[in-house]
C-alpha cells in the first residue's frame, strides 16, 4: 500500500479529477481488503446460506429452492454477493466457495427430503470460471454421491453470457453434465443475447426470465411483447419458464395466466435461512 500511497501523492491534482482518482484508490484498496478476507471466509465459517422458494404457478406449493450465499464478516457485518461474487469471480477464490455451496446445498435438500418426507429439489448458482475449471464434473459427481441427492433434483443455474460464448470445452462439460442427470437453468434470461440455435443443442431444461423484464408488468395484466414471445419460444422447445423477481400480485397473476411455469420472488418469499424452510415445507401437503 506504500505504492499506492505515492500513487495518490503522485495523482494529486486538483478539483474532480484528484477526487476521481482518490475514488479509484479506495476502490482498489477495498477490492484487495475484500479479497483477502474472502480467501478465509469459507475455512472460518462466515459463510451460511439462505434459500429462495421457486412456487409452482398453478398450484402456489413450493416446487423448489435456489440457494444463495451470504457473508457474515464478524467486523463488516452481511456482505452481499453482488459485492464479493465478482471479487472471488477475479481472484479465483469462487472455486472454493462455489464448490462449498454446491456441497451444503445437496447436503441441505437431502436433509429437508428427509425430515419432510418430499423430494426437494434444489438449484444451486454457478460462476462461469467453476465451469472452466478441470474436475468440475467430479466435483459435481461427488457433491451428489456424498450427499445422496438424486442427480434430477439438482438444477445447476449458470447466466446466459455462458451460453453465447461458444467456447467448445464448456459446451463439452454441459454435456458431461447433462449427462450426469442434473438440470441446467439459464439464468438472467433476456439479458444477453442467446444464439436461440445453441438452445437447441444444449442439455437446458429451463429459463429464468431476468427480473429486470418482470418489473415492467404493470397492473393492465399484460406481460409485454418480450416476455410473451419467451414463454412462447420456450413451450416450443419444450423448456420450462421461471420468472424471477415477482414483486406484486398483478405481476404474479399476469404471469401465471401467461402459463409460466414457476416464480420466484419477494411478493412470495424472500430468501430465508434452513429452519424457515423447515417450517414452510411442514405446513405443506404431503410435508
Ligand atoms: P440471481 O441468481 O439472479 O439471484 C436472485 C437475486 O434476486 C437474489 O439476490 C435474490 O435475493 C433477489 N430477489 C429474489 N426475489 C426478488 C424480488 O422479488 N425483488 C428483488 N428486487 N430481488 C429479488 P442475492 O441473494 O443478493 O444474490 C445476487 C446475485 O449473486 C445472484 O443473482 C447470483 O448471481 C449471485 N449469487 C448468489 N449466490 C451465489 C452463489 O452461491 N454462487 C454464485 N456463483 N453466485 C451467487
Ligand atoms: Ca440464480
Ligand atoms: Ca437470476
Ligand atoms: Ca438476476
Amino acid at each position: 500500500s506504500a505504492d499506492l500511497a505515492m500513487y495518490a501523492a503522485k495523482a494529486a491534482g486538483k478539483g474532480t479529477v484528484q477526487v476521481y482518482r482518490e475514488d479509484l484508490l479506495r476502490q482498489a484498496q477495498e477490492r484487495l481488503r475484500l479479497e483477502n478476507h474472502l480467501r478465509h471466509a469459507a475455512r472460518r465459517e462466515e459463510l451460511r446460506l439462505e434459500y429462495q422458494p421457486v412456487v409452482d404457478a398453478r398450484t402456489g406449493s413450493v416446487a423448489g429452492l435456489e440457494a444463495l450465499v451470504r457473508w457474515e464478516h464478524p467486523s463488516w457485518g452481511t456482505v452481499p454477493p453482488g459485492r464479493f461474487i465478482p471479487v472471488a469471480e477475479a481472484s479465483g477464490t469462487i472455486l472454493v466457495i462455489g464448490e462449498w455451496v454446491l456441497r451444503t446445498a445437496c447436503r441441505q435438500a437431502v436433509a429437508f427430503a428427509h425430515d419432510h418426507g418430499v423430494d426437494v429439489a434444489m438449484s444451486v448458482n454457478v460462476s462461469v470460471r467453476q465451469l472452466q475449471a478441470d474436475g468440475f464434473v467430479e466435483v459435481v459427481a461427488d457433491a451428489l454421491a456424498t450427499s445422496g441427492l438424486a442427480p434430477s433434483l439438482l438444477t445447476l443455474e449458470v447466466t446466459e453470457s455462458l451460453f453465447m460464448a461458444e467456447d467448445p470445452a464448456v459446451g463439452a462439460v454441459l454435456g458431461e453434465l447433462g449427462a450426469l442427470g442434473v438440470h441446467l437453468s439459464i439464468d438472467d434470461f433476456g439479458t444477453g443475447h442467446s444464439a436461440l440455435a445453441r438452445l437447441r443443442v444444449l442439455p437446458v431444461s429451463e429459463l429464468k426470465i431476468d427480473r429486470s423484464f418482470v418489473r415492467t408488468i404493470g397492473s393492465d395484466g399484460d406481460c409485454g411483447p418480450l416476455v410473451t414471445a419467451i414463454l412462447a419460444m420456450a413451450r416450443a422447445l419444450g423448456l420450462s419458464v421461471v420468472a424471477e423477481g415477482v414483486e406484486t400480485a398483478e405481476q404474479l397473476a399476469a404471469l401465471r395466466d401467461a402459463g409460466c411455469d414457476r416464480l420466484q420472488g419477494f411478493h412470495l418469499a424472500r430468501p430465508m435461512p434452513a429452519e424457515d424452510v423447515a417450517r414452510l415445507l411442514a405446513g405443506q401437503p404431503g410435508g
